[in-house]
């Protein structure tokens, strides 16, 4: 996907917002383009992460906030280790996330916010990730009920996805993680 920055959507504030939350210095950034070698997305995204970086610099707006690599980022954090300035790339990227979701940014195709929304759901009940939960959630959300369904027998044949959820887990330990960040981001409100 291509990134135009809009005259009347330029949003001066948006570098030093994002260095504020992720707590990184993107001056240093020289574009060497090291980041965009290892990411295992950007060959789909169009949108590799020194993009990202410079579109920030440029002065990008909503438009970036709306980019596939926002959502589609894996936060392998291979970015970051082979950045030669140790620019925190996966917290930049984070905090545009936590951007779009506030400003209600339009979600790209696939709807990946309501992904990474059912993914933490799901964390949050059973301790771990149950990927069917995630799975008909989001099938539900986006109304692609029989999308890729043909896949599924072949997946439950080699155990690639289990009918119940998780087990072993320690739930409470986890609701406390996510009630705590709940009232850190109250706090900061
Ligand atoms: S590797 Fe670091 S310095 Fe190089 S383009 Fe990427 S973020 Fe910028
Ligand atoms: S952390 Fe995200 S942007 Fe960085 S290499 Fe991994 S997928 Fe790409």
């Amino acid at each position: 996907m291509t990134i135009r920055i809009k005259k009347d959507k330029t949003s001066p504030g948006l570098l030093r917002t994002v260095e504020k939350l992720a707590d990184v210095d993107l001056s240093v950034c020289f574009q060497c383009k090291k980041c965009d070698s290892g990411c295992p997305v950007s060959n789909l995204t169009g949108a590799p992460p020194s993009e990202i970086l410079r579109r920030l610099h440029l002065c990008a707006g909503n438009e970036l906030l709306a980019s596939d690599l926002v959502w589609m980022c894996v936060s392998c954090e291979t970015c970051f280790v082979r950045c030669p300035m140790g620019i925190d790339i996966p917290s930049v990227i984070d905090a545009l996330r936590g951007l779009a979701v506030e400003q209600k940014t339009p979600a790209p195709e696939g709807n990946m916010p309501l992904f990474n929304r059912v993914f933490l759901k799901t964390v949050e009940m059973f301790g771990r990730t149950y990927d069917l939960g995630m799975i008909v959630a989001h099938k539900i959300g986006t109304k692609t009920y029989m999308k890729d369904a043909e896949k599924f027998p072949g997946m439950l044949r080699k155990r690639k996805i289990a009918l119940l959820p998780p087990r072993g887990a320690d739930r409470k330990m986890v609701k406390r993680i996510f009630d705590s960040v709940r009232r850190a981001k109250e706090k900061q409100k």
